[in-house]
């Protein structure tokens, strides 16, 4: 990942979220940001037979979407049989992609894997992980010893997500740190 993109994309986050009039501690909409952006979303259901066996490739991998360019545009192709949590991820991996401007042919998600190369598809996730439950939040969750769970359910995100989230936006890290500051202080008074 290039120097610096954490940090960009903390505030990246931030600002497409006050888009869409969300601050940081609300669950992120991805199809709502879709539609202000004038980014068109198709659901596999809604495919006709042959191009949805197209998507469904024969190897049994499920397609979780993909970026279709379309004129100077794109569409964003998901998978609306996984569950919901899953979509709201794979929504936020692809409009990644787009807010970024990353260069691309045809991205064809599957385990979150575009084959966009490395640096896009990392630069993609965090970014979605930003989106999804911003760093200010993290922390607001941190400080009030939020579980997982807590969070997942706080950013109607999947159990895997929150985890990911709480444990590498430095969140738990810097409130543990901060904590154990305190207690040493405290007791050299006692
Ligand atoms: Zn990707």
């Amino acid at each position: 990942m290039r120097r610096g993109f954490k940090t960009e994309a903390k505030s990246l986050a931030l600002e497409l979220r006050a888009e869409i009039g969300l601050d940081a501690h609300a669950p992120f909409d991805p199809y709502t940001f879709a539609s202000e952006y004038g980014i068109p979303v198709v659901q596999l259901s809604d495919l006709d037979g042959g191009a949805r066996d197209h998507f469904l490739r024969a190897d049994g991998s499920a397609l979780s979407g993909a970026l279709i360019p379309n004129g100077s545009g794109v569409v964003i192709l998901e998978n609306d049989a996984q569950p919901l949590t899953r979509r709201r991820t794979t929504m936020c991996h692809e409009l990644a992609h787009v807010v970024l401007e990353h260069k691309f042919g045809v991205s064809l998600s599957d385990e979150r894997k575009c084959g966009l190369g490395g640096d896009q598809e990392a630069e993609a996730d965090w970014l979605s992980g930003e989106m999804l439950i911003p760093n200010d939040g993290a922390f607001r969750l941190a400080r009030a010893n939020a579980t997982d769970e807590e969070a997942a359910d706080a950013y109607d995100v999947s159990l895997a997500v929150a985890r990911w989230r709480m444990n590498h936006s430095g969140a738990r890290k810097v409130m543990e740190r901060a904590r154990a500051k305190w207690a040493n202080t405290a007791s050299s008074y006692r």
